[in-house]
This record gives structure tokens, C-alpha cells and sequence, in this order.
């Protein structure tokens, strides 16, 4: 049988796992802080323990570590974006952004990913495995480690389909928000998802307070079809319903990610649209214009047509923000840089 990877467990499952091996429910919670407020991994040092009680520990469970393969440092803003070497090989990516409401963490939920958005790096070879809770904080408290500086907002915007590895992604809000861990705020939580939208519902019965954000790209289902595999399982009367479910029960504004593509989805036609679709719900729009990758021959529009889209919805009262774009001389978004080195190797 596998081994428990004990830092993968939130605090109530750590305590009774300590009390399955007949310990008391508290060592679960120094165990749980030890890894998730000290930041730290190696058991066999968890003075607090006593020393039989960690033999035993580390008989039974294992740690998960990742290790920083490498850092790229932007030159043009504070961004720093990471490849970690997972332990079985994988190479995920992950990056660190200074932003004005705090130091930002963009994670990656999933090795590869399944979703085959046109237009995205991280979905070229598919999904190669869902991460664990732990590799997924471990990201986390290995760039603040790296950095000397605490991360105070995360976005589930890497590489992978968050609500595709809803157990394990819900497993991991509930340990970094732990008070008796990392404790970051719900609100300072965003998860961007495609749409599965049976899984809005279910996040939305969780009753958390985190932003949810989604990938919109065409208020057209026969466009979005066509970049978005997923549109033709879920049509966006079906997904557009579901948001409000999200947004009514949660009291939470929505996020609509719209990657600009250049002749494709950048047109007045596409505004009228948005408007009539996004009428009731309490939306946001981030426009995102696109990185051009090599599998996906569209450009991004002139700045000037990506700033002109964004007055053309203001003007439709769409509130709508055009996404700075972080680091964009260390290669661009999504599974790029990870895309480039695996292939390299
Ligand atoms: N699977 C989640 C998280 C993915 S990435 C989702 O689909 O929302 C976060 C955002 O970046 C998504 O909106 C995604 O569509 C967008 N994106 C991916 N590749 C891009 C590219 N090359 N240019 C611009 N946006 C991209």
C-alpha cells in the first residue's frame, strides 16, 4: 500500500490520523504547522515530537518535496516565474508576481491538462497527472522561501484545469487558509476554471468565499467551440446560469477571462454580445491579450484594438480591465517555459 503523504492532509485529517495511531488530536496540529506555518519538511527535527513518535512518523508517511529547477527573473517588472522538478520528474511552472494588494502566487493545479484550448501551451501533450495538495502548497511556501517575502493572494491560473482535480484543489485552499497554517484569506483566492459546470454548482454549495473566474474567450457558443473543446459539452445559456448560481449564492462578483485574438473574437459584434449575455450577473471582465504560441497561428491585437474593446464594453457599463502583462520578456503565459524545456529534454 501507498504511503500517507502527510502533508498533503488537512488539519482535521491530520488530527485523526495522530488519532488512529493512537496519539491525541494536538500532535496532528503541531504537525500541521510545523509544515505549514514554520514551512518546514523534515520531521525527524519536529523537536515538539517526541523522538518516538517521530520514528514512527516516518516509518509510516512521506513528505512530498519539490525542488526549484530553475528561476527566470523579469527584467521589465518584479515578476519571477519557476520550473520545480516534482519527485517522480514532472516539471511544473509557477509565478510570483508584486502586485499593489500584495504578493501574488500563480500555481499550477495539474501536470499538463486535458481541456485542449487552442490557443493554450499547457494542453499541447494532454494531461499527465492531477498534483497532490501538497505540491501544489509546496509551490507556494518554496517562492516565498526563494523570495524572503510572504504571499498573501493565489491565483489557480497555471497549468492544469483546477475543478478537473476538484478534490485535491479543495484539499489545498483548506490547508493554506488554515489559521493554524499559512492562513491566507478566502477572498485573496481566485480559481479560473473553462467551465465544467457541474462543478461550479458543487463549488458553489462549498460556500467559500473565493473569486471565481472564468474562461469566456467568445460569448458565441459556434466560436467558443472552436477555440474551447469544453463549449461543446456545456453551452453558455448552461454556463452563463451556473455563474449566477455561483455569484447569488456566494455574493461574489465574477471574473470573465477574454483572451484577445486578433480577427477572431475582437469585434464591436462580440461587445454587443457580451452585453446581452452578462445582463443579471455582477461580472467583471480581465481582457487578456493573447501570447501567440507556435501550435496556434493567431496574433494579438494592436494595443490600440485591445484598449479600444475595453471602451467599447465600458460604454456598455461592462466593467472591464485589460490584464498587465507580467514578465513578458521571461516567456509568456501558461506552460510555455515548461513546454520549452521538456522538449529541450
Ligand atoms: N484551466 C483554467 C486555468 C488556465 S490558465 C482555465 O481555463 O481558466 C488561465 C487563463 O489564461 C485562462 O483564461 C486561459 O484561457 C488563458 N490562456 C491560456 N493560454 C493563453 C495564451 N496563450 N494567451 C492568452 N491567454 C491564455
Amino acid at each position: 500500500m501507498d504511503k500517507i503523504e502527510i502533508n498533503s492532509l488537512t488539519l482535521q485529517e491530520l488530527k485523526s490520523f495522530m488519532q488512529d495511531i493512537g496519539e491525541k488530536p494536538f500532535r496532528g496540529e503541531q504537525v500541521f504547522s510545523y509544515f505549514n506555518r514554520n514551512l518546514k519538511l523534515d520531521i525527524s527535527e519536529l523537536n515538539l515530537l517526541p523522538i518516538e513518535l517521530r520514528k514512527t512518523l516516518i516509518d509510516i508517511v512521506v513528505v512530498n518535496h519539490i525542488d526549484l529547477l530553475e528561476r527566470f527573473d523579469s527584467k521589465l517588472d518584479k515578476t519571477n516565474k519557476y520550473l520545480f522538478r516534482l519527485e517522480d520528474g514532472n516539471i511544473i511552472e509557477s509565478v510570483f508576481m508584486e502586485y499593489k494588494h500584495g504578493n501574488t502566487a500563480c500555481i499550477s493545479t495539474q501536470v499538463g491538462c486535458k481541456m485542449g484550448c487552442a490557443f493554450c501551451a499547457s494542453t499541447k501533450d494532454g494531461l499527465i497527472r492531477h498534483l497532490s495538495p501538497a505540491e501544489m502548497v509546496n509551490q507556494v511556501y518554496m517562492m516565498e522561501k526563494d523570495k524572503g517575502l510572504e504571499i498573501s493572494n493565489i491565483v489557480l491560473m497555471g497549468s492544469g484545469e483546477p475543478l478537473d482535480n476538484y478534490d485535491k484543489v479543495l484539499k489545498f485552499i483548506d490547508i493554506i487558509h488554515d489559521e493554524k497554517g499559512h492562513n491566507i484569506s478566502l477572498r485573496n483566492i481566485t480559481l479560473s476554471t473553462c467551465g465544467l459546470v457541474p462543478k461550479i454548482y458543487d463549488l458553489a454549495k462549498e460556500n467559500l468565499p473565493i473569486t471565481l473566474s472564468i474562461s469566456l474567450h467568445s460569448p458565441f457558443d459556434e466560436e467558443r467551440m472552436k477555440i474551447m473543446p469544453i463549449a461543446k459539452r456545456y453551452k453558455l445559456k448552461e454556463l452563463l446560469e451556473a455563474c449566477k448560481y455561483y455569484g447569488d449564492s456566494n455574493n461574489r462578483r465574477i471574473t470573465f477571462e477574454y483572451t484577445l485574438i486578433e480577427g477572431v473574437n475582437d469585434g464591436e459584434r462580440e461587445v454587443d454580445e457580451l452585453s446581452k449575455i452578462l445582463k443579471g450577473i455582477n461580472a467583471h471582465i480581465n481582457l487578456i491579450p493573447l501570447n501567440p504560441i507556435k501550435e496556434y497561428n493567431k496574433e494579438r491585437p494592436e494595443r490600440t484594438n485591445v484598449e479600444r474593446f475595453q471602451k467599447m464594453l465600458l460604454r456598455r457599463n461592462l466593467p472591464a480591465t485589460i490584464r498587465r502583462e507580467m514578465g513578458s520578456d521571461i516567456s509568456a503565459s501558461c506552460g510555455q517555459l515548461r513546454r520549452r524545456v521538456v522538449e529541450k529534454e
